[in-house]
């Protein structure tokens, strides 16, 4: 079998195009990241061949001797970054960990407490338009009117009152340090069970640059392709007592044949995720989103909860010009070469798909080497193209220092 390349399906070729869109724009959407070329080399692996539904050891069907060497050093590794006693890496995707998580734990209809999607949850966390919302009650807490950071005290009220089977932590669009701790607290004073959703901070865990929930938690479920930097999918943490329950959640109760090709690339991203390098990754994606805020209130924007903690900022753009939505925000710094994403603020009173606000994560510009310098470049181009959004001029100059940039700062090599 040969290599194919373009001339062999128009695929190919859109594939080339998407190497060098990510090559040549600012990739600022806070949940992607450049995978290294070992995580890339074992997703695109001989692997995907391969049926291996069960656990290592305990397959369905024959032939599985290498891919149980795959898996169990996928877990392996998977507990000893993070220090737990028992690691799921099957899960095809975040979703899918956490509705795992609940087949797990959860009956049809019982309560259970979340963070509200337009306080920066996620809708796995009881959206209505989800299996979440649909199969359970979920109750949902926010964030403060004043200081827009989680409110534990209504945390505390809502599970005194709403009684919740389980309590869940963890967020998408949460600028600030999420302290797992008085989760515990309020799970054990109401007898409920706690999961950390630790999705896009996985990373900034695995590096120390973020609190653990590990220790607290029942269960961690989180992607294994934001800031942790490895291939898309998902993967779950529990204690040695929920160890089964959550096995048979995923195989036989959710999904079938395991992506062993992607198990693989965990597998890589997990070493990678080891070491002091990535240690220093971390605290610079931190370091990078702290500056490129300053650089962004410079320029006139207001931060939700004024700043951040971690890889992401939330600008609210309702003070920077109250007719700009998060739509037209988003298309006009897209066609200067600027990706992020439209987001609504805290109670916005636009709907979901227009929104007041901007989502921004430093994740993969930080992957790429951008500091402090590009940081502050970055926020100068956004203030300059929003300032302007109505003169497509200054979109298009702007494209053309982004992709001077850019070329500073390749993830990629194209492919020859
Ligand atoms: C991204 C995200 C998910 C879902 O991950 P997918 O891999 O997209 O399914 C779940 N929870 C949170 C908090 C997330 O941010």
């Amino acid at each position: 079998m040969m290599w194919p390349d373009s001339s062999n399906d128009p695929v190919f070729e859109m594939i080339s195009r998407e190497v060098e869109r990510q090559n040549n724009t600012i990739q600022l959407i806070a949940s992607e990241n450049f995978a290294s070329p070992a995580v890339l080399r074992a997703s695109g692996s001989v692997l995907t061949n391969k049926y291996s539904e069960g656990y290592p050891g305990r397959r369905y069907y024959g032939g599985n001797m290498v891919i149980d060497e795959v898996e169990s050093i996928a877990q392996q590794r998977l507990k000893e970054l993070f220090g737990a006693d028992h690691a799921n890496v099957q899960p095809h995707s975040g979703a899918n960990a956490n509705l795992a998580a609940y087949l797990a734990v959860l009956e049809a209809g019982d309560t259970v407490l979340g963070m509200s999607l337009d306080h920066g949850g996620h809708l796995t966390h009881g959206s209505p338009v989800n299996i979440s919302g649909r199969n359970y009650n979920f109750v949902a807490y926010g964030v403060t009117a004043s200081d827009e950071r989680i409110d534990y005290n209504q945390v505390r009220d809502l599970a005194l009152e709403h009684r919740p089977k389980l309590i869940v932590a963890g967020a998408t669009t949460y600028s600030r340090t999420i302290d797992p701790a008085p989760f515990r607290a309020i799970a054990d004073e109401v007898g409920a069970l706690y999961m950390f959703d630790a999705a896009h901070i996985a990373g900034l865990i695995a590096g120390g640059a973020h609190p653990s929930p590990v220790p607290h938690a029942d269960i961690v479920t989180f992607t294994t392709h934001k800031t942790l930097r490895g291939p898309r999918g998902g993967a779950i943490l529990c204690t040695a007592e929920l160890a089964s329950a959550i096995d048979k959640a995923i195989f036989p109760g959710l999904q079938g044949g395991p992506l062993e090709h992607a198990i693989a690339a965990k597998a890589v991203a997990f070493a990678e995720a080891a070491t002091p390098e990535f240690a220093d990754y971390a605290k610079k994606i931190v370091q990078n989103s702290a500056d490129l805020g300053k650089g962004l209130a410079e320029a006139g924007f207001r931060l939700v909860s004024g700043g951040s903690d971690n890889h992401l900022l939330l600008l609210d753009l309702r003070s920077f010009d109250t007719e700009l939505t998060g739509k037209q925000a988003q298309e006009v710094l897209d066609s200067a070469g600027i990706t992020l994403n439209k987001n609504t603020v805290p109670d916005d009173e636009r709907s979901p798909f227009v929104t007041s606000g901007l989502r921004i994560g430093t994740p993969a510009t930080t992957t790429q080497g951008m500091g402090p310098a590009e940081m502050g470049k970055i926020a100068d181009l956004i203030g300059r193209t929003l300032r302007q959004h109505k003169d497509e001029g200054v979109a298009h100059e702007v494209r053309a220092e982004v992709a001077k940039l850019c070329g500073r700062f390749r993830p990629y090599e194209l492919p020859s």
